[in-house]
């Protein structure tokens, strides 16, 4: 693909925000050329509102822009990630895509709604049919695609191979990354050297987005797996990288290895479009005993593959395995850039 797409970033200043322009430097298809976030940020030098966490400076092309305020006005960009605060995301993004932008974003507000794809690219690519109908019942010249919660993202992508052989129980207990809390994030007194074993709202979110996720699109409609997932989220002494131990039941009974092949083997529809972030492999089978870990794995692939490791038979449910992905890039600006390429390649931002 030759031309070259100007991109904005709602909520540029923020954790995932920081890792959307991190990860856009240098991208074939994408320029940022419209940041935004909100009235305390608006009017000052990107360098001067953003608290920049990551490692190195911010990218010069970036550092001098001006931020906006979050509202759509003449001259932005079509495309439009959003990694805006929760609680100000649901309308403003909606308001963008009513002014004929198209958002893809990582905030939980319209993840849920029936005629808005909750997309992994690699599984429900064809979820993606499901706007035009968001268009006509909303009215809107735009639309909204969204990525899952980050643990989602990696349970989910970790399990669709195991789909074909009837998923039928998943039981997990996720092991999350401070980063996953935005900035600040928790107080250093309440995380270091400790677990805490509740996430609002994170283990409803993991049940019901696994399901819509791993649904089929059928008569116009994403119907959901009937699968019942039951999670423990908790939160531990990591900076990045979800890693999450699953017990899964299937309808047929593979066996462990036939089960591995089907993870190593997995493909999507990114791989076969060579989507610029796709990563070669989304799933690498790890064979060591204590693998994967996050300081060591979570950066595979540039962030954007998922470990599993582990895979061994479950006396309980049928097969047990360890799944890691890194949170901020596979599991949210990553997820996100990955949708946008989809979205351009299909010829929907046309
Ligand atoms: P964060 O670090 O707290 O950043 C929040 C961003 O929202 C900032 O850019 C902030 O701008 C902006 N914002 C706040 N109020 C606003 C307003 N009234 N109008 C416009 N922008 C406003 O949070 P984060 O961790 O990056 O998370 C961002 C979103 O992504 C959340 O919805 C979160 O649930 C989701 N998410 C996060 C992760 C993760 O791993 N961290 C993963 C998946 C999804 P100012 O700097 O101007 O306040």
């Amino acid at each position: 693909m030759e031309r070259r797409v100007e991109v904005g970033v709602l909520g540029a200043t923020g954790m995932v925000g920081q890792q959307f322009i991190s990860f856009l430097q240098g991208h074939p298809w994408f320029d940022v050329t419209w940041l935004g976030a909100s009235e305390r940020s608006a009017g000052k030098k990107y360098m001067e509102a953003a608290n920049w966490t990551l490692d190195g400076k911010v990218p010069a092309s970036i550092a001098a822009q001006t931020v906006h305020e979050a509202k759509p006005v003449a001259g932005a960009p079509k495309l439009m990630f959003s990694a805006m605060d929760a609680s100000v995301a649901g309308e403003i993004e909606q308001a963008f895509a009513a002014a004929g932008h198209f958002i893809v974003s990582n905030s939980r507000n319209h993840r849920m709604e029936p005629d808005v794809p909750l997309l992994i690219p690699e599984i429900n690519a064809d979820h993606l049919g499901i706007l035009p109908a968001q268009r006509k019942n909303r009215g809107w010249a735009g639309a909204i695609v969204t990525n899952p919660n980050c643990s989602t993202i990696t349970l989910a992508l970790g399990l669709a191979p195991l789909k074909q052989f009837g998923i039928k129980k998943i039981l997990l207990s996720t092991m999350q990354a401070i980063s996953g809390a935005g900035y600040p994030g928790l107080p250093s007194m309440d995380i270091v050297g400790n677990v805490v074993p509740f996430i609002k709202n994170e283990e409803e979110k993991m049940e019901s987005e696994t399901q819509k996720i791993l649904g089929d699109f059928a008569d116009g409609k994403i119907v959901p797996l009937l699968a019942l997932v039951s999670a423990h989220c908790n939160r531990v002494a990591v900076v990045d990288g979800h890693m999450i131990a699953v017990s899964v039941e299937l309808e047929q009974k593979p066996g462990v290895a036939a089960v591995a092949e089907a993870m190593a083997a997995y493909r999507g529809v990114p791989q076969e479009k060579n989507l610029p972030s796709a990563p070669k492999q989304p799933i690498h089978v790890m064979t060591e005993e204590n693998r994967p870990q996050p300081r060591k794995d979570a950066m595979l692939e540039n962030g954007m593959a998922v470990s599993v490791g582990r895979i061994r038979e479950c006396p309980i449910l049928d097969y047990k395995m360890i799944i890691l992905a890194h949170n901020t890039i596979r599991g949210a600006a990553g997820a996100a850039v990955l949708n946008a390429e989809l979205l351009l390649a299909e010829g929907l931002l046309d």
